[in-house]
């Protein structure tokens, strides 16, 4: 990577004075041993049937098979998973005023466990269930070990439903109060910092081109082309956590 690149995203970044927001997909994840979705080791490359059943059809018609494919695909990856070099990146220039938020599509909590505060997560988190019929929600720990001896999937304390692990499936709508925020922060940020996106998930992929038509700067730092390249500033195809740390270094290191 330049220095001239690096140069560029942290002038930008002071520039917007505090307005600016990280948006992130799953290729941020990935060298905290996480496969995304679409790269060549991504799991849907490896397994294309793998989409089908990440939804709430697959959920609601077997959801003693989906429990058993959301554990072995996400939960037993994610407990295990430590952020990486880009997600203290990102805590960093948070703390240091640079960034207003980190808007994730992503579900392993690895922005919060960087330390990371304002994070707005679109897709939910891997770590609680939620019941659809009467919205119970709590730690998903105890239902887990619970599925390991039965093989079937737990009840709502409260209702009886099939409780779900509290994601959003494909089908599913994204939460409304997340989503509201997170095209608030596109619509009045100055600059964009899209993170390890395919951007080919909606709703979530709209943000970019929301903050793009009210005026702001669009960066993208992603190993594989995106159909906004040709609308950003600057790309930059390298690891994120190679990038970013480069840029809150030079940020610390630099009298501007
Ligand atoms: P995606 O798989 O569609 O795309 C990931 C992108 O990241 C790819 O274009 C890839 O080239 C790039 N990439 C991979 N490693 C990178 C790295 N180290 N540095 C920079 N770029 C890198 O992911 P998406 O756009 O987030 O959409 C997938 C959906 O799947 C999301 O909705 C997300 O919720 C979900 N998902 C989440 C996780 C997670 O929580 N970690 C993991 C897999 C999928």
């Amino acid at each position: 990577m330049s220095s001239r690149e690096v140069e560029v995203v942290a002038r930008a970044l002071i520039d917007a004075k505090g307005k600016a927001v990280a948006f992130t997909g799953a290729g941020i994840s990935t060298e905290s041993g996480i496969p995304d979705f679409r790269s060549p080791q991504g799991v849907w490359t490896k397994d294309p049937g793998a989409q089908e059943r990440l939804s709430l059809d697959y959920f609601l018609s077997d959801p003693d098979e989906s429990w058993q494919d959301y554990i072995e695909r996400f939960y037993s990856l994610m407990i295990k998973a430590r952020p990486n070099l880009a997600h203290y990146a990102l805590a960093k220039l948070e703390a240091m005023g640079l960034i207003e938020a980190v808007v994730t599509q992503n579900i392993d909590r690895l922005h919060h466990k960087a330390g990371s505060k304002n994070v707005i997560e679109l897709h939910g988190r891997y770590d609680e269930v939620q019941c659809l019929r009467c919205n119970f929600r709590e730690d998903i720990e105890k239902y887990v070990s619970e599925f390991r001896k039965t093989s079937n999937a737990p009840r709502c304390p409260k209702c009886g439903f099939a409780l779900k692990p509290a994601i959003v499936y494909f089908g599913e709508p994204l939460p409304e109060k997340e989503l509201s925020n997170a095209f608030t922060l596109a619509r009045s940020c100055k600059v964009m910092l899209v993170i390890g996106s395919s951007l080919v998930v909606y709703p979530a992929a709209l943000l970019p081109e929301t903050a793009l038509q009210r005026g702001a700067r669009l960066f993208i730092v992603n190993l594989s082309p995106t159909r906004l390249d040709r609308e950003a500033e600057l790309v930059i195809r390298e690891k994120a956590s190679e990038f970013l740390p480069k840029v809150a270094e030079y940020l610390s290191s630099s009298q501007i």
